[in-house]
């Protein structure tokens, strides 16, 4: 039975009115408000979008437990629950039409893996990202399964999954993707385009079961920062990141008329 719940707030002191509700009406209803993420099966992130990516790594990508996120308001997408509307939540469990109504749903998301200089894989929900840490810009050869595709020269590249295509790749100009298409997008941060340097320009998206990979050239410039969706890694040295769609998923609660594109919608128009 799914009953353990562990509630995940980035700052100790973010939210404490909402959390000490939402505490008292889980109790309420037959929960047991855990205080260690790994006895949980049901793992609550409040606070938004930055928030839910940063419960889903400090848990560990837990396969074995559904993800439910809070948010300020509706306009976020990876929160289907809206922090300052508890009164809704209390609803849902005491009243069967409510819970009717609601018509909770699972949804899965794609993750993606990304493993740096062939070290233990990482996981990410949003997107891997490669920056350059200095103004000189980097080199970055695009490898699509064994094929050299192009080498890239620029501020970086950004290799998302469907979720994350409305995030940092949407501001690169990336297409939205539909989280039902298991795929990775690339997109280019201000790649260097003249007579010397030629890349594809768009932002490309591969089918599940490519392999990528990102191979630094080392021209001086062998230090970029790798992101995994919010968080900086510190590597001494990157030679080459390879990224593939993952097997697993991060599991999230869907509501009726709450689709990923209703979502798309609220917050773009
Ligand atoms: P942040 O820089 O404080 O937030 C960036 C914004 O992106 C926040 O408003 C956040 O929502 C929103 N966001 C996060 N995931 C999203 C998604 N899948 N679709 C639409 N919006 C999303 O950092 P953060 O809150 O820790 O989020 C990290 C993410 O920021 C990274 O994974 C990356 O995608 C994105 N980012 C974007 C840019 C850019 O667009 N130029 C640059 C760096 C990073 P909330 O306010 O609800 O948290
Ligand atoms: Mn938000």
């Amino acid at each position: 039975m799914r009953n353990n719940v562990y509630l995940y707030h980035r700052n100790v002191n973010d939210f404490t009115k909402e959390v000490k509700k939402l505490h008292e009406i889980g109790e309420k209803h037959g929960f047991n408000i855990v205080t260690r993420p790994e006895d949980a099966n049901i793992i609550v992130a409040i606070g938004g979008d930055g928030a839910f990516l940063q419960a889903v790594r400090y848990t560990g990508f837990r396969q074995d437990a559904i993800y439910v996120g809070f948010g300020r308001g509706l306009n976020e997408f990876y929160c289907d629950f809206d922090i300052h509307k508890l009164d809704e939540v209390d609803r849902l469990f005491s009243d069967n039409t409510a819970r009717i109504e609601a018509g909770l749903e699972v949804r899965k998301y794609p993750l993606l893996s990304a493993s740096i200089n062939e070290s233990t894989p990482l996981l990410c929900l949003n997107e891997a990202s490669i920056k350059s840490s200095i103004i000189k810009s980097l080199a970055i050869e695009v490898y699509i399964d064994d094929l050299h595709f192009e080498t890239f020269r620029g501020d970086g590249m950004v290799v998302s999954t469907p979720t994350g295509s409305t995030a940092y790749n949407k501001s690169l100009n990336g297409s939205v993707v539909d989280p039902l298409i298991r795929c990775m997008q690339v997109s280019e941060i201000a790649s260097v385009n003249n007579n010397r340097y030629r890349t594809l320009g768009s932002s490309f998206i591969v089918h599940e079961s490519r392999k990528l990979s990102l191979r630094i050239v080392e021209d001086g410039n062998d230090y970029p920062i790798i992101g995994m969706d919010n968080e900086a890694l510190s590597l001494k040295y990157t030679d080459r990141i390879d990224i593939e769609l993952s097997d697993q998923v991060i599991k999230t609660v869907k509501l009726r008329n709450n689709s990923f594109w209703h979502k798309v919608q609220r917050s773009f128009f």
